[in-house]
């Protein structure tokens, strides 16, 4: 075992402080990675405050990691040290069930092993991001190109492939009319990686603060969900709906906004469950879907097509010590567009 210095909240809804956690030794097929920079997930702060749930505590959040690697196991055939490196939200899976077969591990029948607060193989707790090193199996482990500035591919990690699986997953690409709902880390995320794709980008956000930079990511349309008139101007507008809000929304509101055969995908996981009204997916056979992050493959692929067409996400490089208050920063929607954490500052 080797003590690693890392941020960790002690227990449910406390602060994060600085404390060491335990890697374990590099095994057969491990990978230790020297963790460079991590992003602030809005999932991190749902869980660090048991919003979704008991939670394992203490809770080293961060599954938006990229790193370097510092040492291989024997068995390791996929990398070599110095390689730069990602993980996100998962770190193992069965292997075996129909889903891991099909690369779809974040579906895993047993549940896959997740990147923090959750249970490893070995029996021991898993710590995410938020330290200076961790060991991951690299059948896990993906390939940051080198296009990519490690700083700012970190939020791709989570952020990235979530909205990139659903996009590529519902076809977005030209001639097709896809909303964004929320633009947070994920929301502006989205709206790069749609527009890289060849679609007609709309972003809605609660108002036009945000306007000017949504343009300039990629939106050719935005508009403010606080104004009705929003409501009226886009019905039946859309192929594709996509919403990384993390609270609930009035559902039947946005589901008016689908054409014919169109989707609402939600990505947001709020803490409390909403309620839908039917008759508004009914009108125009909608659909109403979710999506969980991407397959290691898939995560792969969109690291690959995000150095091709130069999406990284737009990020605030904090120190540790600025964790809690980035925390508070996200949950006011004050958050341009993604914080990261410079590891070196833990
Ligand atoms: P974020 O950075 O906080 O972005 C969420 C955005 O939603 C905000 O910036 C804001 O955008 C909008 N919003 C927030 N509160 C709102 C409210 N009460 N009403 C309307 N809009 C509101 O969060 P994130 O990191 O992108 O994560 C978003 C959600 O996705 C979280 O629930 C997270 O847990 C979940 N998530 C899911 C997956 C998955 O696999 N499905 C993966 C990662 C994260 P505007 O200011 O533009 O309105
Ligand atoms: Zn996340
Ligand atoms: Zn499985």
């Amino acid at each position: 075992m080797t003590t690693v210095a890392a941020y960790a909240a002690p227990a449910a809804k406390a602060p994060l402080e600085r404390t060491t956690v335990e890697r374990r030794p590099v095994g057969e097929n491990d990978v230790l990675i020297d963790i460079k920079f991590a992003g602030i997930c809005h999932s991190d702060i749902h869980q660090v405050r048991e919003g979704w749930g008991k939670a394992i505590f203490p809770m080293v959040p961060g599954h938006e990691i990229a790193g370097v690697v510092a040492e291989t196991g024997p068995g390791v055939t996929r990398f070599k040290t110095g390689d730069r490196v990602g993980v996100g939200c998962m770190v193992d899976s069965c292997r075996v069930c129909t889903n891991c077969k099909a690369g779809l591990e974040q579906y895993c029948a047993d549940g896959p092993v997740w990147t923090y607060n959750s249970i490893g193989k070995d029996g021991e707790p898993t710590y995410g991001g938020y330290a200076q090193t961790v060991v991951v199996d690299e059948n896990y482990v993906v390939r940051i190109p080198g296009a990519l500035p490690l700083d700012a591919a970190a939020p791709l990690l989570c952020a990235g492939i979530t909205t990139y699986s659903p996009l590529r997953h519902w076809a977005a690409g030209p001639g097709k009319r896809v909303a964004v709902v929320g633009l947070g880390g994920l929301g502006h995320v989205a709206v790069k990686i749609a527009h890289a794709l060849g679609a007609d980008v709309t972003v809605l956000s609660q108002s036009l603060r945000k306007k000017d930079d949504g343009l300039r990511l990629g939106a050719a349309h935005y508009h403010a969900t606080s104004d009705p008139a929003t409501f009226e101007e886009l019905a039946g507008h859309f192929d594709l709906i996509v919403n990384t809000v993390s609270a609930p929304l009035d559902f039947a509101a946005y589901f008016s906004l689908l054409r014919t055969d169109g989707t609402m995908v939600n990505l947001g996981l709020p803490e409390e469950p909403v309620p839908v009204a039917m008759q508004a997916l009914f009108g125009g056979r909608r659909s109403m879907s979710s999506s969980g992050i991407g397959g290691i493959a898939e995560t792969q692929e969109m690291l690959d097509f995000c150095a091709e067409h130069g999406v990284t996400a737009e990020i605030e490089l904090i120190r540790a010590d600025q964790v809690n208050e980035a925390y508070e920063r996200v949950l006011a929607s004050d958050v341009r567009y993604r914080f990261v954490i410079d590891t070196a500052t833990i």
